[in-house]
């Protein structure tokens, strides 16, 4: 059998953008960014949710800068975020506005690590200038810039003169087709452009949203076909629930399955009032799913079938699952290589003790017509069969063990088994 390093994907080659200390493209890591949407110009309630978003695993979360408040209290929620100890770089995200803000407010445009330009919201008049003057904000403050387009907020002129080009061909393209390439070159012209005013070619950061999965496919393999910039990848405006998670999950590993993507984002509409945490956490498991990073021990877990009447098993799949996450911000520190750690809960000896021992411990879970005994395996081994009221406790007893011996303490002397 292959190893997993040798089933991962090549990444495409591009090259390395350092955002704030983090490392864009090359061979570095896929990087898991994510957005606020608090008002930018509530200083507190904006830095909270980044410390937020920053703790749940984004490592690069992006703020709007939509108008004078919010650029003048942008300072301020970089200066609080580092205060609650948290180091993670912050975006700017521009739209009409930027060439005036960035210009305004100095402190604002060294505090950001990165600005996000949509080159379809510059302004139509002015659109070069007012771009080139974004652009030259960014080489001041050597700071990389991300070309976002949107199909959205495509850039008209650019679409209305490719369409009417389009149709005066004698066997015309598709209008679809017409517009993904309006994307392409409405972003790789305005690289041209940011590069024509003097920003380095390791300072950009492309991407071009869509909110079909097959048209994300599609915009994206060409745009990695004709350029070697790192590129962000997303579904925009990818919905609520199970519908947004689906739809960007598919779009994305399509993608990075092929090797393309640098930094991802997950763009979930929250339930009213919810947080904005799990669109890191389904970003992360993306990621982890496809064998290219590792987040978070990972928990296989059967569906449960009629053979399993009681929902015990249920609750113990939960239960453990929520005790590792739990348990992670700590195991992160103390104990290195944890977030590979593969447990399992069975619901019934069919599968059960077989999944078992593929995980580094699992437990197989009596069904409903099965002797109340629940066989326990270590590294493939039968360890021990629990049985009675404290199983979940004497199991994670022995997660905890296990972690200790398997991923010891850095400096703590103990050996790995
Ligand atoms: S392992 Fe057992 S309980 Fe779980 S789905 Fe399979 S047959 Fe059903």
């Amino acid at each position: 059998m292959s190893s997993p390093e040798a089933l991962r994907p090549r990444r495409r080659p591009t090259p390395s953008v350092d955002v704030g200390g983090v490392l864009v493209g090359s061979a570095h890591p896929v990087v898991v960014q994510s957005m606020t949407n608090t008002d930018t110009a509530d200083a507190d309630a904006t830095a909270l949710q980044v410390a937020r978003l920053a703790h749940a695993g984004s490592q690069l979360v992006r703020v709007t800068v939509n108008n004078e408040a919010a650029a003048a209290a942008v300072p301020e929620i970089v200066r609080l975020v580092r205060g609650l100890g948290v180091d993670v770089p912050i975006v700017g995200d521009f739209h009409y506005n930027g060439h005036q803000l960035l210009v305004a407010y100095p402190e604002m445009a060294r505090a950001l690590a990165k600005y996000r330009i949509n080159p379809g919201n510059v302004g139509a008049k002015r659109h070069d200038e007012n771009f080139a003057t974004i652009v030259r904000v960014a080489v001041e403050n050597d700071r990389p810039v991300r070309i976002g387009v949107n199909w959205g907020s495509l850039d008209q002129q650019l679409l209305t003169t490719l369409m009417e080009e389009n149709a005066r061909l004698a066997t015309p393209r598709d209008a679809r087709d017409v517009m993904i390439e309006a994307m392409l070159q409405s972003a790789l012209r305005s690289a041209q452009l940011a590069e024509e005013t003097g920003l380095r070619h390791d300072r950009i950061i492309v991407s071009a949203k869509v909110s079909g999965v097959r048209d994300l496919v599609d915009v994206y393999r060409l745009l990695a076909a004709r350029c070697d910039y790192p590129l962000h990848l997303g579904l925009t405006e990818a919905g609520m629930a199970t519908k947004g998670i689906v739809a960007s999950t598919a779009g994305l590993a399509i993608l990075l399955n092929e090797g393309i993507g640098d930094t991802i984002r997950v763009s979930l509409t929250p339930e009213p009032g919810a947080g904005r945490e799990l669109e890191v956490e389904v970003a992360q498991q993306v990621l982890q799913s496809l064998g290219l990073r590792s987040f978070m021990p990972q928990v296989s877990a059967c569906p449960g079938c009629g053979r399993t009447t009681s929902t015990f098993f249920q609750e113990m799949a939960r239960d453990i699952q929520a005790y590792l996450r739990q348990r992670m911000p700590e195991w992160r520190t103390t104990h290195p290589g944890v977030e590979d750690l593969r447990v399992a809960v069975m619901g019934c000896v069919v599968n059960g003790p077989g999944e078992s021992k593929h995980a580094d411990i699992g437990i197989s879970l009596p069904g409903t017509f099965e002797a109340p005994v629940a066989p326990v395996f270590v590294d493939g081994k039968l360890h021990d069969t629990f049985r009675g009221d404290d199983i979940v406790a004497r199991f994670t007893a022995l997660v905890e063990e296990y972690v200790d011996r398997r991923f010891p303490t850095p400096g703590s002397g103990a050996a790995a088994g």
